[in-house]
């Protein structure tokens, strides 16, 4: 059985996830502490849970979702897992800090590129990989079948879908994303978004105005 606790980081106020199962073995997504503070809160969980973290995952790499990466490979011994296709957005993550005059981020790179078929597995538990470009050129979700969950980065919010004004976007890359790899999924499937509350495949496919 998987446990999902997120901590919401940074002011840009994005959600980093931590999943781990009876094994203890976790895996942290998009880890977006900024502060010394937020990095030791992420840390001081693992520790007090006794995990032991095998993966770090990136859903994609704009830059309220890697500023802690580099924190979490050097503190855990892990490699970085993401889309190739994020390579030139995380590239550019040190030029747009500086344009949105947020210091502190430490330049990271990814060690493993996630092929978009991959099962990604920890203790006893599987994630399944989607992919799904749009508001990032290499946008991934990790799926769980078993709970029906999915860890949808920025694709999908509760009443709206991620943004396609930044550079790589593509809006109906975007919509076609989420057709195709979101809402064949029942009803029930709970959506992990990377800002805001968690929603379900359901609650957006009855309410969301871009559906
Ligand atoms: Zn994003
Ligand atoms: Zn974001």
């Amino acid at each position: 059985m998987i446990q999902i606790h997120y901590f919401t980081f940074s002011p840009i106020q994005e959600n980093t996830y931590i999943l781990w199962d009876e094994t203890k073995e976790a895996v942290i997504i998009d880890p977006g502490c900024l502060a010394q503070y937020e990095k030791e809160e992420l840390a001081d969980f693992i520790e007090d849970n006794q995990l032991s973290v095998k993966y770090l995952l990136q859903t994609h790499a704009h830059l309220d979702h890697v500023f802690g990466s580099a924190f979490v490979k050097r503190k855990f011994g892990v490699q970085m897992y993401m889309h190739k296709n994020e390579v030139p957005i995380l590239a550019d993550v040190e030029n747009r800090c500086k344009l949105w005059g947020i210091k502190g981020y430490e330049p990271v790179e990814a060690d493993v590129f996630i092929d978009e078929t991959s099962i990604i597995s920890f203790g006893n538990s599987t994630l399944e990989v989607r992919f799904v470009p749009g508001h990032a050129p290499g946008h991934l979700a990790f799926v769980n079948h078993q709970q029906k969950f999915i860890i949808g980065g920025d694709v999908l919010f509760r009443g709206s879908v991620g943004r396609t004004d930044f550079p790589y976007c593509n809006h109906q890359d975007l919509i076609n994303s989420i057709h195709q790899q979101f809402l064949i999924l029942d009803d029930e499937y709970k959506v992990y978004a990377g800002h805001g509350p968690a929603t379900s495949i359901g609650q957006e496919r009855n309410t969301n105005p871009f559906f």
